[in-house]
């Protein structure tokens, strides 16, 4: 169930008032191959953008973006009609954030308009355009960011899905090589890591050590997943049971450090 309401808001950049819809709470029920969440909720969820001067509203502005974004809204001109996480998501990449950071606003603009909630109808064209960029972004993810086996896996299922399917055995022969216990010397976690709820490095790495087998169990399964879909020229959305999602991707829990 998704609780859906209108709130009243009044855009920092133009002082336009404007209503948004946001989502309250809301169930899922696991995720796609590519980590979209299912289940009876609007994914992703409803972001706030002022239909004046397009100002798309994120949870990763610092206070010191203000002079940045008041130019950057001044000379672009948002097309309303955009979904709003790609809005958002050039924001982010004028600002010059995190790589990781920018290529999942670009797959949540890609998520948001293969399921069309609310804005103008998106044509099979510009889904796979989103698609295409969603996958460029996260071309540029760095070896060593902590995060970057995540998204190769991301990124495999968005290449099986546009029927790319030589390239996708490619992905799935380059992940194979990659060292997942190298990856966890998480160069680039301390950068991140700034929030108090994130265990600490050594924490995780100890435990990554100790769970290195099972960990490398739950990849290799995701990986034969893909292998028999591409064996199949299958280029559907899939859901991942459960326990293998929650392990890999789970945004809120400890999946993520791991990959
Ligand atoms: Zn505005």
């Amino acid at each position: 169930m998704s609780t859906i309401r209108n709130i009243e808001c009044k855009c920092p950049f133009c002082s336009k008032e404007f209503v948004e819809t946001i989502q309250g709470s809301y169930t899922t029920f696991g995720l796609c191959l590519d980590s979209m969440p299912h289940g009876a909720a609007i994914v992703p969820n409803p972001i706030a953008r002022c239909p004046e001067c397009g100002f798309t509203e994120g949870n990763f502005f610092k206070e010191e973006d203000d002079k940045l974004l008041k130019e950057y809204l001044k000379e672009k001109k948002v097309n309303l009609n955009e979904p709003p996480y790609y809005s958002l998501a050039k924001e982010y990449e004028f600002l010059n954030k995190e790589d990781t950071l920018i290529a999942e606003t670009y797959l949540k603009a890609f998520w948001e308009s293969l399921n069309n909630y609310g804005y103008k109808d998106y044509d099979e064209k510009c889904i796979e355009t989103l698609q295409k960029l969603a996958i460029d972004r996260m071309d540029k993810i760095k070896h060593t960011n902590h995060k970057y086996l995540k998204f190769q896996f991301i990124k495999l299922d968005l290449i099986r899905r546009l029927g790319e399917f030589d390239k996708g055995l490619s992905l799935i022969d380059e992940i194979k090589s990659i060292d997942i216990l190298g990856l966890a010397n998480l160069d680039d976690y301390s950068n991140e890591a700034k929030n108090d709820l994130k265990p600490s490095k050594s924490v995780i790495q100890e435990e990554i050590n100790e769970s290195s087998k099972y960990y490398q169990e739950k990849l290799n399964e995701l990986l034969k997943i893909q292998e028999e879909l591409i064996k199949n020229k299958d280029k559907d959305i899939h859901t991942l049971k459960k326990d293998l999602g929650e392990t890999l991707f789970s945004h809120d829990g400890r999946g993520m450090f791991f990959l």
